[in-house]
Order: structure tokens, then sequence, then C-alpha cells
């Protein structure tokens, strides 16, 4: 699943990319799946993409954010969720559709922005304001300040895993960079949030930030072949069995919250204070 990194490379194509989305027009508009777009309320006129151009592209937590100028409302924003399998790129206006084409935004310069998304989990809103949508989400994870993490970390007794996974707490890490951050931090899985030292928070956020930003100039990991352009080295995340590249030890997986977690059990040890969920 595409999650921060991941996501800024397709913001990062997209903007900076020749030719930019930025400053284009949607000429017209094909919904190949109708579940893929909707307003704020679940019914939507997609004839009102229809004239609209690209202010901006931009990035909060996993969420793709296109603010646009149109036609009959001076501003809206246009999101969109890759989920699983999502894919956002810029196709010549003629390209046949694939059999997982979702949605085609065709472009006033021959080009045409195309959703691919074969597990069609991935979705796009049309709103008025952006936080409709993504206003329930934490600060975005590269841009955390140490101390509101420190004290969305004391406010909750939570095992670290699954509060790292919420993106009410912060926003953009899944599973993967959760496992990679708290291996980096020399942080167990299941150390309760509460109970974390200064230092250890500290740890934790630096880890967050460093993972997340080598993980960005790598353009994200390729784990599951959606992202061929990755080229993010993983540590621990799918490497239960292998050795350790720290300590040599064998790379643990877990279930901690429904979810698969690696980790190193001689680079990650539980706090006395802490009960361990039965391994599966
Ligand atoms: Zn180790």
């Amino acid at each position: 699943m595409p999650e921060l990194p991941e996501v800024e490379s397709v913001v990062r194509v997209l903007r900076d990319g020749v030719p930019t989305l930025v400053g284009l027009r949607i000429v017209t508009v094909n919904v190949a799946w109708d579940g893929v777009l909707s307003d704020a309320n679940g019914d939507l006129d997609v004839a009102e993409l229809e004239g609209c151009g690209f202010i901006s592209v931009a990035r909060h937590g996993k969420y793709l954010i296109f603010h646009l100028e149109c036609p009959r409302k001076p501003s809206r924003d246009l999101i969109i969720h890759l989920r699983m399998t999502g894919r956002l790129f810029l196709v010549p206006h003629n390209e046949a559709l694939a059999r997982h084409t979702r949605l085609v935004l065709m472009l006033n310069n021959g080009l045409a922005l195309r959703f691919d998304d074969p597990r069609k989990f991935g979705r796009a809103w049309l709103v008025d304001d952006a936080a409709t949508i993504i206003g329930r989400l934490g600060p975005d994870a590269l841009k955390l300040d140490p101390a509101e993490f420190c004290a969305r970390l004391a406010r909750h007794r939570r095992q670290l895993k699954p509060l790292l996974l919420d993106q009410s707490c912060v926003a953009g890490i899944g599973n993967i960079y959760a496992d990679e951050s708290l291996f980096r931090a020399g942080l167990h899985p299941q150390a309760i949030s509460s109970e974390l030292a200064s230092d250890e928070i500290r740890r934790l956020h630096s880890a967050i930030t460093s993972v997340l930003e080598e993980a960005v100039e790598a353009q994200g990991a390729n784990i599951d072949g959606v992202f061929k352009a990755g080229r993010f080295a993983v540590s621990v995340y799918g490497r239960q069995g292998a050795p350790c590249r720290v300590c040599g030890s064998e790379i643990r997986k877990i279930r901690v919250g429904q979810r698969g977690t690696h980790y190193c059990p001689e680079c990650q040890v539980l706090s006395p204070g802490d009960v361990p969920h039965p391994e599966t």
C-alpha cells in the first residue's frame, strides 16, 4: 500500500515533472467506474470538473490534494487516496483504457490524468474545502513538531505500532514505515506510548523523520510491485527469518493490532512494565 513516501513521489512527478499538471485545465471527464468519484455527500455531477484548472498539487499524509480553479465555483479541491493499488499518472489523450482504469481527466494539452486501481479501494472526492475529507487527520508525519509529537504520544495509552498507524494521531505512516521507524528508534512495537521516556520519544521522532526523508529520496519502497521505481531498502519489513543487519538476530513477525509486524527481538526490547501479546 502506498504510504507517505510513495504518495510524495506521485506529487513530485505531477507537480515538478515535465510537463507539470499545474496550469493545465480539465476538458472532459471519463468515469470508467461509478464508485471512484464523489463529493462529500456521495453525490456528484462529474461535469462540475469540466473546465477546472490545476492551481497546485500537494499532499497531507497519504492523501493527494489538487487545488482547482473552476468555472462554477472559484475554488475547489480534488482529493485522491490511492489506498491499496491505486496509480495516478499522465498518459497521451488517445491511450486506450486499461482493464483497471477507473477515472480519466482529459487535459487541454493533449494529455490525460488517469487513475488505475485493480482493487477498487482508491477514491476521489471533489469538495469545496479539503478539510471536509482530511480535517480529521493528525499532522503530516514529515511536518511533526517534536513537542506536539511528544504530547500526542503521552495523551494515549496505546501500543506504539497501532498508534503510529492511526491517521488521526499522525498522518502518512503505514505498515512498512511504522515497522522501519520503530526498528530505527530501537523501540518494541508493543511498547506503551504513555510510558516512553522523553529520550525514547525524541528517538522515535527522529527515526520517523529520517526513515521518511530517506524513503522520499528513494522514491518509496518497491514492496508489492506497484511502485517499481522505489529504491528504499527495508531493514525489517518483510524480512522475517532473515538476520538483523545490526545484530544478526533473526527478524520476527508477530501480529500487533491485527497487523503483521516485523521487529528485531534484540534491538527492540520491551520494558518490564509492557505486556506483550502472544506471537502468532
Ligand atoms: Zn537486531
